[in-house]
């Protein structure tokens, strides 16, 4: 007899609903394959691409996302529309993109809901630190 197959557990969290905590990392790394599918999704070379969308991180080797004035947060990704909060390249964002946050909750989500909860403010967005401003 065959086992029933266990249903995925539900994810927990809303992207549409959160401001893209997690577009704000200051250092989005991606790899080869990843500045690849960047070149294909803009009709651009690896080089061309790899230049217009990509710097040297701090780790050797380390190669991430070039970023963009965010009204929230300091700054955030350059591919994170700035008045939907949604991602613009969206078949061809990354792979860490299409792989947070890895399990069930978001930890961001839930940190958001706590406050508007508390705040009793459903559009209000939680910011972690102000020291840019
Ligand atoms: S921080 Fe969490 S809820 Fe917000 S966009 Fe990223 S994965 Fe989605
Ligand atoms: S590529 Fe898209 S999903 Fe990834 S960090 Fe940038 S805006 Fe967010």
């Amino acid at each position: 007899m065959t086992k029933p197959k266990k249903k995925p557990p539900r994810q927990s969290y809303n992207c549409l609903k959160c401001p893209g905590y997690c577009c704000t990392y200051p250092r989005i790394c991606v790899t080869q394959e990843d500045i690849a599918l960047l070149a294909e999704h803009h009709g651009l070379t690896h080089k061309q691409a790899a230049k217009k969308f990509t710097k040297d991180g701090h780790e050797p080797g380390e190669i991430i996302l070039r970023r963009q004035e965010d009204e929230h947060f300091g700054t955030a990704c350059m591919f994170l529309d700035q008045e939907s909060r949604g991602c613009t390249i969206y078949e061809g964002r990354p792979t860490i993109c299409r792989e947070f946050p890895g399990v069930r909750r978001c930890g961001y989500y839930d940190f958001l809901f706590f406050e508007r909860r508390t705040l009793e403010d459903a559009d209000h967005i939680s910011v972690t630190n102000n020291d840019w401003m």
